[in-house]
């Protein structure tokens, strides 16, 4: 493989992007490697500028886990651009966007659209606030649910893979109120409370943490999150913008069974366009402005491209039978492979994976179940892991602390590769 073209387009890039990249893990600057410039993907292939070609296991970082340009949601997107981008006046789509969610995800009565996920935590927060008339927040470290100020504090995602989990720019006075609880750990999430209960508005968290690499919450987790924040009259927000219509049709609050006050996605919902979403119970959503007073608002909210590419997403998600049991069949295969390379070679490492996202993680830890144990995988070794993947043609995250994501998209074949890839890359990591 060559990446002459790729290596050209990062030094112009950095003249004029800081970074060269607009979201910095893209860079690849933790894995010490030149960003691959991505030219074209289709299914589960993405070619970059050079012509590499390679099995792509981000999926845009979750959003496309029906592939690449997907035939049916690229027509809806064309169809809606002929009749005008974008109008800042409701359209049908945006009901029918609406109608689908209120349908599938268990908690939501109402929705709001936004264009991130960034977008839907900080409105999230916003309508926690003036609903219970509180104002701190608690929020777990290593979860990452955008860069909003609140958020930006032992932040998960791109944050630490950089170790950078607490941004300059972000003012005391927003830290004071974002209370750090640790993950799968409710003793913790109970101490906040016994010391600030009257003033803690939420507790937000994403149900499968998803940006400190995969890990899953321990039986009970959830439920006692539901439990304390219903005791204290605080609200409990799911940030499902990873977990959303990726675990089940109705996400992590399906899988589990355990129901939030607010949920709040992104990534799937927008078929591969700009979208966020909060939504939640009536009572609570009609408290936003023009019901109730409390402000948010977006010239390119409910946007139609967008809407036509995230509806035809959740009725493709909707209509095929087999969706979900075909995910976890492929990504436990992609699991059981993995494991006996691990066997065979002796490597020691950490796999947790939950439906059709997860992450390897190099530790000597026996498990991943909270983020010291996280913290513990060795970032050099994933480095070299990630270059070797590369090289045979495997895109997976450029940073331990992500999900590796299978997709309807992926073929027998395309797991059979990653496996196999997978095998030479930990016989070489233990040679090296
Ligand atoms: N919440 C979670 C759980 C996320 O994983 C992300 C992004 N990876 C966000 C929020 C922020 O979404 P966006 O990047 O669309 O702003």
């Amino acid at each position: 493989m060559q990446f002459s073209k790729s290596i050209e387009a990062f030094q112009q890039a950095q003249q004029s992007i800081p970074g060269g990249v607009n979201s910095p893990v893209r860079a690849f600057k933790s894995v010490n490697l030149n960003p691959v410039f991505i030219d074209c993907a289709k299914g589960s292939t993405v070619v970059d500028i050079d012509g590499n070609q390679y099995t792509d296991f981000v999926s845009s970082w979750g959003p496309l886990i029906f592939g690449h340009a997907h035939p049916e949601i690229v027509s809806a997107i064309n169809k809606a651009a002929q009749k005008g981008t974008s109008y800042g006046a409701p359209t049908l789509y945006e009901t029918e966007m609406a109608e689908l969610i209120v349908e599938m995800v268990p908690s939501i009565e109402k929705v709001r659209m936004v264009n991130s996920g960034t977008e839907a935590t900080m409105s999230a927060i916003r309508l926690a606030r003036g609903t219970t008339g509180r104002e701190k927040i608690v929020k777990f470290v290593g979860n990452y649910h955008g860069h909003g100020d609140s958020f930006l504090i032992k932040a998960g995602s791109g944050a630490i893979t950089l170790g950078l989990p607490d941004s300059p720019g972000v003012t005391a006075g927003n830290a004071k109120d974002t209370l750090l609880a640790n993950y799968n750990d409710l003793a913790s999430v109970e101490q906040l409370f016994a010391e600030n209960g009257e003033n803690i508005a939420a507790i937000i968290v994403e149900p499968v943490a998803g940006n400190m690499g995969v890990v899953l919450p321990e039986k009970g987790f959830l439920e006692g999150l539901r439990e304390i924040a219903t005791k204290n009259g605080a609200l409990l927000i799911f940030d499902e913008v990873i977990t959303g219509f990726r675990l089940a049709k109705g996400g992590a609050q399906e899988y589990f069974n355990v129901m939030p006050d607010i949920t709040t996605l992104g990534k799937i919902i927008g078929g591969g366009l700009p979208v966020g979403a909060y939504g939640g119970k009536k009572e609570i959503m009609d408290q936003l402005a023009p019901n109730g007073p409390i402000y948010q608002a977006g010239t390119l909210s409910g946007n139609p491209l967008a809407m036509a590419a995230g509806s035809t997403m959740l009725k493709l998600i909707r209509n095929t039978a087999d969706f979900y049991p075909e995910l976890e069949r492929k990504a436990k295969k992609l699991e059981e492979g993995i494991r006996n390379n691990l066997k065979e070679t002796g490597i020691k490492a950490v796999l947790n994976r939950v439906g059709s996202m997860m992450t390897l993680f190099f530790t000597n830890e026996e498990k991943v179940s909270s983020y010291e144990e996280a913290m513990s995988a060795d970032t050099t070794r994933y480095a070299k892991y990630f270059k070797l993947s590369l090289e045979s043609g495997m895109y997976i995250a450029p940073s331990q602390f992500e999900c590796l994501f299978v997709s309807y998209a992926h073929s027998d074949e395309d797991i059979d590769n990653i496996i196999a890839a997978n095998l030479n890359a930990l016989k070489e990591l233990k040679r090296l």
